[in-house]
C-alpha cells in the first residue's frame, strides 16, 4: 500500500479560530472521524445535488483508512444515513437499524430526506483498501447521476474529531478576530500573563466573539449533560458489542459491584470508578450510542471520566468549576488542533487518547485552582507518556484496545494534573514542545499503526 509514501502532516492553520462548539460535539459512536464526519460529508453532498436537480442515483467511494477500517468504525452506515439526510447530532439512535435495514431492502434512498433514488450499496458504496487519495488518509468521493445525464462529484476528508473539507474549498474560518488569540502554550501564557485570566476563561472571553457568554454557559452545560448522561446509560446497559468479536459490556457488572461496595470503601475505589465511567462511555460509544466528541469519539471516555471524579471525589466541585474544567481542556485541544491533529489516521491513538488526556489533566488541574503555568504543566504531562501511542484497533473496530485504552487515559489524566498541582509550575518541557514532538512522531509513525488495523493488536490478536 502506499500508506507510507504519503506526506507526513504540515502545521495545519494555527491562526484558524476555533470555538468549543467545534471540539465538542453530541454525535453517535463509534468513530468522530470515520462515522461522525463521514455522515456529515454525506449529508452535505446530499443537500447540495438535491438543490441542483434531479438526482437519478448516488455513488460513494471509500478510500485510505476510511476503507480499511469502515466496516468496523460503522461508516458504510454513516454514509447511508448521510445520503438519507440524517445528521450525527439529531439522528435517534434507536432508530439507525431500522433506516439502514429499509434503505438497503428498497435498493433505494431518500436522497437529503426529499428525492427516492436509487442506491444499491454492492455497487455504489465501494471501499478501496489500497488506495489514498492526496489531501488526507480519510477520504471519500462521492458521485450523482442526474436525470438529464450529466453528473457531479465531490471529494471530501474527514480530518478529525468529526471535522470535514471539502476538496477546493477553504477550510472554515472566521471574519473576525478574537479578542484573546491564541496559537501556542506560549501565546495562552502570555495571555493569561497579560489579562489576569486562566486559560478557561480566556477561552470564555473568545466565545463572545460567536455568542453571548450565557448561551456558551448553556452549551458547556449541555454537553457536561450529555456527558454524564452517556455515562449512565453505559452503566445500566448490558449485552454484546456489535461488530464481530463478541466484545462483552462490562459496565453495567461493576457499576453494580461498586455501588453494593460503597463509593469511598477501599483505597482502590477512586481507581475502578474512573475506569468504570471511561467504559460506560466508549461501550456507548462502540455501540453506535449518542456521545460527546472529546476531542474525538473514540477517545470520548477520558474527559467525561475525570470531569465526574472532579463532581464525585474533590473536596467543593461547583457547577462553575465542571465549566472551567470544560474550557480550560478546549483551549488545550485547540492547540492540538491548530499546530498538529487529532486524527489517529494522521498521528496514531497518541492524536486521540493522548490528546484527550492532555486536555482532562489540564482542565482537572483548573478546577482545583491550579495557575496557568500548573496547568500547562499538566497539559504536557498528559501528552509527554502518551508520545508513540499506536492505533491498531482489532477488527477495525472501536473496542479493543479503545475501550479500555480510555480508562488509563483517564488515569493518567488525574496523575498529570496532581503531579503539576505539586509542582509551582517550572518544568523543561513545554507544551509547544511536546505538540511538536506528538506531531513528528505522528509523521515518522508507519501508517500501518495508524487507523487501518494493518499492524499491531490487529494482526497479533485472531478474531474468533
Ligand atoms: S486505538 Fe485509539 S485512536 Fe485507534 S480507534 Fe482506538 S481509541 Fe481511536
Amino acid at each position: 500500500m502506499r500508506g507510507d509514501a504519503r506526506p507526513g502532516t504540515e502545521r495545519p492553520d494555527s491562526a484558524r479560530a476555533i470555538s468549543v462548539t467545534e471540539l465538542f460535539t453530541i454525535g453517535i459512536g463509534p468513530s468522530s472521524s470515520h462515522t461522525v464526519g463521514p455522515m456529515r460529508a454525506a449529508c452535505d453532498f446530499a443537500e447540495r445535488v438535491t438543490a441542483q436537480g434531479d438526482v437519478a442515483g448516488v455513488q460513494c467511494d471509500l478510500y485510505g483508512s476510511l476503507a480499511l477500517t469502515g466496516h468496523g468504525h460503522r461508516t458504510d452506515i454513516a454514509i447511508l444515513l448521510g445520503l438519507a439526510g440524517e445528521r450525527p447530532e439529531t439522528v435517534d439512535p434507536e432508530r439507525i437499524d431500522g433506516l439502514v435495514a429499509a434503505i438497503r431492502s428498497r435498493g433505494t434512498i431518500l436522497l437529503a430526506g426529499q428525492a427516492e433514488t436509487a442506491f444499491a450499496e454492492a455497487g455504489d458504496l465501494i471501499f478501496h483498501r489500497r488506495e489514498f487519495l492526496p489531501g488526507h488518509a480519510n477520504g471519500m468521493r462521492f458521485t450523482a447521476r442526474f436525470a438529464d445525464g450529466t453528473s457531479e462529484q465531490a471529494i471530501y476528508y474527514s480530518i478529525g474529531g468529526g471535522a470535514i473539507l471539502r476538496e477546493g474549498e477553504p477550510a472554515p474560518r472566521v471574519n473576525f478576530a478574537l479578542p484573546l488569540p491564541f496559537s501556542s502554550g506560549a501565546e495562552l501564557l502570555a495571555q493569561g500573563a497579560a489579562t489576569g485570566k486562566s486559560f478557561g476563561e480566556i477561552v470564555e472571553a473568545n466565545e463572545q466573539a460567536w455568542r453571548p457568554a450565557a448561551e456558551t454557559e448553556g452549551f458547556l452545560d449541555a454537553v457536561r449533560e450529555a456527558m454524564l448522561a452517556c455515562v449512565a446509560r453505559g452503566c445500566r446497559t448490558e449485552g454484546i458489542l456489535p461488530g464481530g468479536l463478541k466484545v462483552r459490556r462490562r459496565a453495567k457488572d461493576l457499576h453494580e459491584t461498586l455501588m453494593a461496595r460503597g463509593p469511598r470503601s477501599d483505597p482502590s475505589a477512586v481507581f475502578e470508578w474512573v475506569s468504570l465511567w471511561a467504559l460506560a462511555v466508549n461501550e456507548e460509544n462502540a455501540a453506535g450510542g449518542r456521545v460527546v466528541t472529546a476531542p474525538t469519539n473514540g477517545a470520548a471516555g477520558v474527559l467525561p471520566a475525570v470531569l465526574k471524579y472532579y463532581e464525585v471525589f474533590t473536596a467543593t466541585p461547583t457547577p462553575a468549576g465542571s465549566r472551567l474544567l470544560l474550557t480550560t481542556a478546549a483551549a488545550i485541544g485547540f492547540l492540538y488542533k491548530k499546530r498538529a491533529s487529532i486524527s489517529a489516521a494522521e498521528m496514531g491513538c497518541q492524536g486521540e487518547v493522548g490528546v484527550a488526556c492532555s486536555m482532562a489533566a489540564a482542565g482537572l488541574a483548573a478546577a482545583l485552582g491550579a495557575t496557568n503555568s500548573q496547568i500547562e504543566n499538566a497539559a504536557e504531562i498528559g501528552m509527554e507518556h502518551n508520545l508513540g501511542l499506536t492505533c491498531d484497533p482489532i477488527g477495525g473496530l472501536v473496542q479493543i484496545p479503545c475501550i479500555e485504552r480510555n480508562t488509563m487515559g483517564a488515569i493518567k489524566a488525574i496523575n498529570a494534573a496532581y503531579l503539576a498541582l505539586r509542582g509551582d509550575g517550572q518544568h523543561i518541557v513545554s507544551l509547544d514542545a511536546v505538540i511538536e514532538t506528538m506531531r513528528q512522531t505522528g509523521n515518522d509513525m508507519r501508517s500501518k499503526y495508524k487507523e487501518t488495523s494493518l499492524g499491531g493488536l490487529a494482526v497479533n490478536v485472531v478474531e474468533c
